[in-house]
């Protein structure tokens, strides 16, 4: 215990972007290594120390993690890590830094298609790719599908961040889990030639291009448009623009996770599936998804008001274990099409 708190106290010393790490005095803690920002984790972990004692100490960074788990060995204070994207699960995966987390609770709660076939990680909340489309520009119905996004009749008018984020690597492996690769490639080739400006830019930069007139359709999460129309400097240009769930006339639109794995070296194994099952029950699930205009991935759970008011919708049934093994073939697309250039 003692060797732990020191290694604790020693992340403080070096650590970048770190957020909070407590004393361990108390017996029981469990320690989280977080890609996501503390706003959006604070609040349950203070419901469930409350609810269980357990204290948790949390290390936030924007990057670097998983290589630091891997670096820190067998003395990793590390007994989960937080990430968005199944693609930064699958990196500490690849690391091998997780470890199996078994559990009657979670694969209850939890629906296989959002929870690793090998149980290395589970997803916690889900986001849907959607797309932007300009209210005075593009007709309700005009676009329908990511398939849309190749017709000539575009040409020009659609913008997207770049081809190498892992939201977008995520969404053409799905096209190509779909459709194969050389469908794919066609597809991605032409939606390159409608853009209307090289990608670049967040998710968000996207949606104020459309309401800019840069463009007249996006592509990008759906709770950027909850936080935007949420912030009161940047509800103006959302409001000029409305969310279109894709494929819902075929097999759904393309959803990813944020999700969490279990440390190999966890020091506090027994406190960490605690908390995973905690944090896949309807009260934090609620919590979860409503801080980030999120969805929940437990079936039931509340859907925050206005993540309600966008409707409800299908999401593409592919398990994210496909997608995953789709991603080295979707970077290799995105290169030999140039998609950025
Ligand atoms: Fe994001």
């Amino acid at each position: 215990m003692i060797s732990l708190r020191k290694t604790v106290y020693g992340l403080v010393a070096i650590a970048i972007g770190l957020s909070a790490v407590q004393a361990a005095s108390a017996a029981e803690e469990v320690n989280v290594y977080s890609l996501r920002q503390p706003f959006l984790i604070k609040p349950m972990f203070k419901r469930f120390t409350e609810e269980t004692g357990i204290r948790v100490n949390t290390l936030y960074s924007q990057s670097g993690l998983v290589e630091r788990i891997k670096h820190e060995g067998r003395n990793s204070p590390a007994d989960l890590l937080l990430t968005v994207d199944i693609g930064r699960i699958q990196d500490a995966v690849d690391a091998d830094i997780a470890q199996p987390i078994q559990s009657n609770i979670l694969d209850a709660n939890i629906p296989a298609q959002f929870r690793d076939e090998s149980h290395l990680w589970v997803g916690l909340t889900t986001r849907a790719r959607v797309i932007y489309t300009s209210l005075d520009r593009v007709a309700a119905d005009a676009i329908g599908s990511y398939e849309d996004l190749a017709d000539p009749k575009w040409k020009g008018r659609v913008c997207v961040r770049s081809g190498m984020h892992v939201y977008n690597i995520a969404l053409i492996a799905s096209m190509i889990a779909h459709h194969g690769q050389e469908d794919a490639k066609a597809w991605l080739t032409a939606v390159k030639d409608n853009l209307a400006r090289k990608p670049q830019g967040a998710d968000t930069d996207q949606i104020e291009a459309v309401s800019q007139g840069v463009c007249d359709i996006a592509l990008g999460n759906s709770y950027y448009y909850g936080k935007m129309l949420d912030d009161p400097n940047k509800a103006p240009a959302a409001k000029k623009v409305r969310i279109v769930f894709p494929n819902q006339a075929d097999r759904g639109t393309h959803v990813n996770i944020s999700g969490v794995a279990l440390m190999k070296n966890a020091p506090n194994k027994d406190n960490a599936l605690k908390l995973v099952e905690f944090l896949s029950n309807d009260e934090a699930q609620h919590m979860y998804a409503d801080i980030n205009f999120e969805y929940p991935v437990k079936p039931g759970v509340a859907w925050s008001e206005m993540v309600q008011s966008w409707g409800t919708f299908r999401h593409d049934a592919l398990s994210l274990n496909a997608i995953a093994a789709n991603r080295s073939a979707a970077i290799r697309l995105i290169d030999e099409v140039g998609f950025n250039e």
